[in-house]
């Protein structure tokens, strides 16, 4: 199968039609080759360091959640014209989802999330709206003690690396934590990558936030707000939907 069909079965399983995305998050194929696809990779980014290892590695098509066309500065177009240059030279079609892959809910970013912290098994409904859908999950029903939490949240990077495909989402980050909240937890929203509407996670009637990040002012906020804010980074948050839908794909 070619990277064009595999796109469209990508589309299909991520009913990427249904989704409105941030302005330049352009979700499906982004770079192809017209060649027959025989190695399926992953990365969380769409950089040139991902790029030169999927190109090392004999990737043919590169799955990622930031894709190419984020930001339209001078300086943004530079630096996707080498990226777009060097996957074209390397042979590496590549094809993004943002959204679709937060929110879907066998394969996505947030159920993976979910499922790492050992709460699969909870009661959850839909949470944390971004461009009009809900990409995320809230949980509730039980008694998490905090510091457990932060301990799962904190081994997401012992994970072991997949077998199949290639991996390039790397585990650096250290896990953040404003524990401004109950020690207990009871209600709690998990939303991958830079989730920081404090706003949802007030009117969900939250007591913790896991996420990847968040920016300083909110951070603030949650202190005041009296919520618990347990911040995994934004790329480590975000590797389950890109390896899930790779090891979807029947190639
Ligand atoms: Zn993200």
């Amino acid at each position: 199968m070619n990277e064009k069909v595999l796109a469209k079965e990508c589309d299909r399983i991520l009913e990427t039609k249904k989704f409105r995305d941030y302005p330049g998050a352009k979700n499906g194929l982004q770079v192809s080759h017209g060649r027959t696809v025989k190695k399926v990779g992953w990365a969380v980014d769409a950089d040139l360091e991902s790029i030169r290892k999927a190109g090392k590695e004999k990737v043919d098509l590169l799955i990622v959640h930031h894709g190419l066309f984020w930001g339209s500065s001078a300086l943004d177009r530079k630096i996707r014209a080498k990226r777009i240059g060097l996957a074209k030279r390397l042979g590496v079609a590549i094809y993004s989802s943002h959204l679709p892959l937060d929110a879907h809910p066998e394969l996505g970013n947030s159920i993976g999330l979910l499922r790492a912290l050992g709460l699969g098994k909870s009661k959850c409904k839909p949470f944390g709206v971004a461009m009009g859908r809900a990409i995320g999950w809230k949980v509730e029903g039980g008694r998490w003690k905090r510091r457990d939490l932060v301990k799962r949240v904190a081994l997401l990077r012992c994970e072991p690396r997949p077998s199949r495909g290639s991996s390039f989402a790397g585990f650096a980050t250290r896990v953040k934590i404003v524990a401004a909240g109950p020690v207990v937890c009871r209600k709690i929203g998990i939303v991958t990558g830079g989730f920081g509407d404090l706003d949802q996670v007030v009117r969900a009637g939250l007591d913790t936030l896991i996420t990847g990040e968040a920016d300083y002012p909110t951070e603030v906020k949650a202190r005041e707000l009296s919520i618990n804010l347990i911040l995994g980074g934004h790329r480590e948050t975000e590797a389950f939907g890109v390896r899930a839908l790779a090891h979807e794909l029947k190639i």
